[in-house]
């Protein structure tokens, strides 16, 4: 979950309402794209010229398949929280910049399943096995954490990191905690209103894709925030202080019965990131 979501509640919930019939759901709305990306269209291409930068690369030489679209480009995931969070309040509390003028704790410890699965490990592994699957279509893939014992990074760091890679699209992973009877579902936060060009129609474009790749994956939008799983926030700070298109997802509920089971099982989590790697895909090469 993403913290101090409850002080900026009556600004979702207008927020929510200013979507509602607005082009934010629309398409065509977006630039440059006339159609929705489709997961599933890989076109061969053998014409693609070869890597001019790696020519003594044995591993790229060995490879006779063609290059997927999306090879070459680089995504940034991050994964919310650290396992090493708790331990440490001080450092984690220590208030950092959050974009529009704002300050925020370092990063927060997450939530968890009733049970007491946390939010850390969960979009740690989730994070794990979308990079390997978009390692897999030769796409570079940088971590914001590198395990789950860790403190933090802050915000303001993971949002650096992104910036600093040049990512083509960075991606954060996360799972909510809403106390809320019923609540359920996945939704895709982007920032708005806008602060830079690629939060513009580049991370609007990203955020539509996840959600249309985890809706046709199975997966069902949330029935208590945003606005047909798409969430317009102008409070986190790893989205307001991207220079590259980004956004954040909350898989779904860990306190909801049904997700909680989900996201606790391997076959779950494999679900979450095979669904999110094929829209970072689609992202990538539409
Ligand atoms: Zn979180």
């Amino acid at each position: 979950m993403v913290a101090v979501r409850r002080a900026i509640v009556p600004l979702l919930l207008a927020g929510a309402l200013l979507l509602t019939g607005c082009s934010d759901d629309a398409p065509a709305a977006v630039p440059g794209t006339g159609v929705t990306p489709t997961a599933t269209s890989v076109t061969p291409s053998a014409s693609l010229p070869s890597s001019p930068s790696s020519p003594s690369s044995s591993a790229a030489a060995s490879s006779s398949a063609p290059a997927a679209p999306a090879a070459g480009k680089v995504v940034v995931l991050d994964p919310g929280h650290n396992g090493g969070n708790a331990a440490h309040p001080a450092e984690i509390n220590r208030q950092v910049p959050a974009g529009r003028g704002q300050t925020k704790p370092c990063n927060t410890t997450g939530t968890a399943t009733n049970a007491g699965y946390p939010e850390h490990a969960f979009t740690f592994d989730v994070a794990q096995r979308v990079g390997k699957a978009l390692a897999d279509k030769g796409i570079r893939v940088v971590y914001t954490r590198q395990n789950d014992t860790g403190v933090g990074p802050c915000v303001d760091r993971r949002a650096a990191i992104g910036n600093d890679a040049a990512a083509d699209a960075v991606v954060s992973i996360h799972a909510d905690g809403s106390e809320a009877a019923g609540a359920t579902g996945f939704h895709v936060a982007y920032s708005s209103p806008a602060l830079n060009a690629a939060q513009g129609a580049p991370s609007t474009r990203l955020a539509q894709t996840l959600r249309d790749t985890l809706r046709t994956s199975g997966f069902t939008t949330a029935n208590y925030i945003g606005s047909n799983g798409l969430s317009a926030r102008a409070d986190l700070a790893g989205l307001n202080l991207s220079t590259r298109p980004a956004t954040l997802v909350e898989c779904g509920n860990m306190r909801n019965a049904t997700e909680a089971a989900r996201m606790t099982s391997a076959d779950g989590r494999q679900q979450y990131a095979t669904a999110i790697a094929a829209a970072i895909e689609a992202y990538l090469a539409p």
